[in-house]
Parts: C-alpha cells; sequence; structure tokens
C-alpha cells in the first residue's frame, strides 16, 4: 500500500515528500567523499526515482565533478543550516539519493548494506549478514538488496 514519507533539513526551510510503496531500505558509505562531506565516519542514504520526490524550500545546489570528468554530484543543502538534504548524479540519471537522517521517520529505517568498507573507521562493526563492498557496489547488486 503506498504511503507518503517526509522529511527536511534542521530549520524546517526545505522540506521533501515522496510517495512509497515501503520505508525505503538504506545504504551506509564510508568512502571519504562521504566523510568529509558530512564530517562523520560515513553518510546513509536511500535512493527513490526523482520524480516521486516533490521538495520545497529552494536548496542551494553544490556540483561536484570527478577528476576524470566521468561523472557530476550535484549535492542539495538548505541555504539557511547548510544540512544535505539529497543530491543526484550524472552517472545515475533520474534517481536521487536522499541522505536517510533527514526523514522524519529515521529512526525507523534499517541499513541494509554498507559501501566503500576500506575506509571504514576502528570500532564501527557491520553486523553479520549484512551485504558489504570493500569500494562502491555495481549498481545492479546494490538496487537488488536495498529492494528487498
Ligand atoms: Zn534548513
Ligand atoms: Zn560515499
Amino acid at each position: 500500500m503506498a504511503e507518503a514519507i517526509e522529511g527536511g533539513c534542521r530549520c524546517g526551510r526545505v522540506r521533501y515528500r515522496a510517495t512509497v510503496e515501503k520505508l525505503p531500505n538504506v545504504y551506509a558509505c564510508h568512502c571519504r567523499d562521504c566523510q568529509t562531506r558530512s564530517g562523520s565516519a560515513f553518510t546513509v542514504n536511500f535512493i527513490l526515482s526523482e520524480s516521486r520526490l516533490e521538495v520545497t524550500g529552494e536548496p542551494q545546489v553544490y556540483e561536484r565533478t570527478t577528476p576524470d570528468g566521468a561523472r557530476t554530484s550535484y549535492q542539495r543543502a538548505c541555504p539557511v543550516c547548510f544540512t544535505r538534504v539529497y543530491s543526484t548524479n550524472s552517472a545515475l540519471p533520474g534517481l536521487v539519493g536522499v541522505r536517510a537522517g533527514t526523514l522524519d521517520r529515521s529512526d525507523e529505517l534499517e541499513v541494509v548494506a554498507h559501501i566503500w568498507t576500506k575506509r571504514i573507521m576502528d570500532g564501527i562493526v557491520i553486523p553479520d549478514g549484512v551485504p558489504n563492498w570493500r569500494e562502491g557496489a555495481p549498481r545492479d547488486e546494490l538496487v537488488a538488496v536495498l529492494s528487498r
């Protein structure tokens, strides 16, 4: 049964809403970019089709192209409180990666996969049986795990 999920930034200016079949599964990324961007050990994201996401509050966009020029990511953040809310990537057209901690129901989410574990911080333990990859996961494999 379809339901609406909602979330937004810390100050409330940027808000989003999406209709989903069930609460999306989440993956953690331990890559250096994610660590730097979040100022934390890893990021947690869920993926939605871009057409499902309705956004208000005019997030600001930060563009970053990889050194080889192969892909550009577009990070959307609140211009007031600087919370990073979601991003798109030229390599994944039509999809958005939403920062899972911005969801109003973030406490109900489950991390079902970990990528870039070769950069994992000591002390963070991946539970037995949770799929993980030392570097980026092949897109189809990650999507399959997330859609379980
Ligand atoms: Zn804000
Ligand atoms: Zn990452």
